[in-house]
């Protein structure tokens, strides 16, 4: 999100360290508004059912056709817990309900922090929706492991399956280097 134009005086913005700061910021040369800007949170969960995990095949770009957790950027005013329940719903029309946080991923060089929650689905009512041409049930076996759309998901989804195997969730904060898999759209 490149700032041009200042939005309080229509100035031409530049990059700068402002008096008394310690890094390039955008910033008015005109009037001298800085423009912040941090890293985005993106929420989500692995939605649970007896042996599989709910997964949804993206009908939007980056990454359209691929499978996704279900997972998008946390709004204003929302909770984590909420962000992630509404991504889930917007997703794959499924109400679940939170467990646990799981992972916390941080990703520098795209500026983003994923946290993803283990999530109860309760029932079977789930479907397609405008972000999601597909939403189905996948056990182990059947993860398309190589059609997923980022690398956070595969992670999330390597570590769920390795801790599975002790039946032990515990949270931990991980990162997610760009030398790895280069699954990352923006890689
Ligand atoms: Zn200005």
């Amino acid at each position: 999100m490149d700032i041009n134009f200042c939005q309080n005086c229509g100035g031409g913005v530049e990059e700068r360290i402002p008096p008394g700061d310690d890094r390039n910021r955008a910033v008015c040369a005109r009037c001298g508004r800085v423009y912040y800007q941090n890293p985005i949170m993106v929420v989500g969960c692995i939605p649970l059912w007896e042996e599989s995990v709910l997964l949804c095949r993206r009908d939007i770009e980056p990454c359209r056709g691929l499978w996704t957790l279900p997972a998008g950027y946390l709004e204003n005013g929302e909770t984590v817990e909420e962000g992630a329940m509404r991504e889930t719903w917007e997703e794959t029309r499924a109400r679940v309900e939170l467990i646990a946080p799981y992972r916390l991923f941080n990703i520098t060089f795209v500026n983003q922090i994923y946290m993803m929650f283990l999530a109860n689905l309760g029932n079977r009512d789930f479907g397609p929706t405008p972000e999601s041409s597909e939403v189905r049930l996948f056990k182990e076996a059947e993860i398309p492991w190589n059609e997923l759309a980022f690398t956070v998901i595969h992670e999330t989804l390597r570590h769920f399956f390795e801790d599975r195997k002790n039946n032990r969730f515990p949270f931990s904060v991980q990162e997610i280097e760009k030398s790895g898999l280069n699954l990352e759209p923006n890689n």
